[in-house]
């Protein structure tokens, strides 16, 4: 194998290793996007819940409005029994006759207020199965991205290991320092002079002395001798030649 060859080897590695390392960043935003569809299920079923605990209190309240009414005619009832005089007698009559209508328009509230009770309910259970079937949705999916995150994290181990052992065949420091410095700009490093003597990484046609040196450079490949780096005249690239 040529310095060029085990360069490319290496370069296929790192390929694989940016894909990777792309999808690692993006598995998480996925994820986000796909939780924040449930805030607005999520904001419902809360508004469903708030909607229900108010038509609660408000019957609670006619209720114990109602008791007090009630008490209070006991209570009078109870005074009454032992007047003598008629007079003070019909008093009480005429303020137990007032209590009781209240006690009526009170629990009559009471029963209107009641009447909400079954919609506010029906809310609840609608936003609720809203939210359980969404929440499904968005829990399939996110356990599917976690899945995914450990299948990348370990491919990505496994790549970088074999990244280590391609960098090794790579015994020549120079083109080493070169590819490494120039992978962080420009992505492939390593790439064809084509036919037409164009370089596949920014498609500028080279002057003819860089495609002479290409040749020779695989030719020197196929004779075994040391092999120079030749590189586009506008991007830098590493060219060669098959
Ligand atoms: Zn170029």
């Amino acid at each position: 194998m040529t310095i060029v060859e085990n360069l490319i080897e290496l370069q296929d590695v790192d390929g694989r290793i940016r894909e990777l390392e792309i999808e690692l960043k993006d598995l998480p935003r996925r994820k986000a996007l796909e939780t924040a569809r449930l805030k607005g299920v999520t904001a419902d079923l809360a508004a469903a819940k708030a909607g229900q605990e108010y038509v609660t209190q408000r019957v609670k309240s006619f209720e114990a409005d109602a008791q007090a009414l009630k008490d209070k005619i006991r209570d009078l009832k109870t005074a009454q029994s032992g007047l003598k005089s008629n007079k003070e007698y019909q008093q009480y009559a005429v303020q137990i006759d007032l209590v009781s209508h209240d006690l009526e328009t009170t629990e009559n509230n009471q029963l209107a207020a009641m009447d909400d009770v079954p919609s506010v309910e029906k809310r609840i259970l609608e936003a609720q199965a809203k939210f359980d079937a969404e929440k499904g949705g968005v829990d399939a999916f996110c356990a599917e991205i976690d899945a995914r995150i450990a299948d990348v994290e370990k491919e990505l181990a496994q790549c970088r290991a074999e990244r280590a052992e391609k960098a090794k065949l790579v015994d020549d420091p120079q083109f080493m320092l070169y590819y490494e410095r120039l992978r962080t700009k420009r992505w492939p490093v390593v790439v064809q002079l084509t036919h037409d003597g164009v370089c596949d990484g920014c498609h500028l046609v080279q002057p003819p002395s860089v495609a002479q040196l290409v040749a020779a450079n695989a030719k020197n490949g196929v004779e075994g001798k040391p092999q120079r780096i030749v590189a586009c005249t506008m991007c830098g690239r590493i060219l060669y030649d098959i």
